[in-house]
């Protein structure tokens, strides 16, 4: 699969520090900020620093101390959180997974009961 990367899009014009962000955690290799349009009370995006479009290409090309350090955020974004009753984690890709922003990126959502997986 061939990835190619588009610099202008809105994660990495948020990661250059041309469009601002509300920051909920920041390392070398990942930040971590709410969503503008939240759909549950806890509505953080975890992306990697990195040229990654989907969770597929972030997992074939990413080095160990990428993947670790994106783990490592997701993570700390749960503490920070207070995701104890529990939580979910979602990663569109591509047209069938209606992904709107080509950087990957993990949305955590939180603070109520977010009901069935997928609506039908
Ligand atoms: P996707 O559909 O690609 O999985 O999700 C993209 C997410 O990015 C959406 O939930 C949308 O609300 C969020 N989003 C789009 N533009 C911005 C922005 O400029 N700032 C923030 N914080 N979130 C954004």
């Amino acid at each position: 699969m061939q990835f190619d990367y588009d610099d202008q899009n809105i994660f990495a014009k948020i990661l250059r520090g041309e469009i601002p962000n509300n920051t909920v955690f920041e390392s070398d290799h990942a930040l971590a900020f709410r969503d503008i349009n939240p759909q549950a009370p806890v509505h953080v995006l975890v992306i990697p620093k990195g040229p990654y479009m989907t969770l597929d290409h972030f997992a074939r090309d990413a080095s160990a101390d990428e993947q670790v350090g994106f783990m490592a955020a997701v993570a700390e974004v749960c503490r920070l959180e207070g995701v104890e009753p529990g939580f979910r984690a979602v990663a569109n890709a591509r047209e069938d997974g209606v992904q709107d922003v080509p950087h990957y990126h993990l949305h955590i959502l939180a603070g109520r009961n977010l009901g069935p997986m997928l609506a039908r």
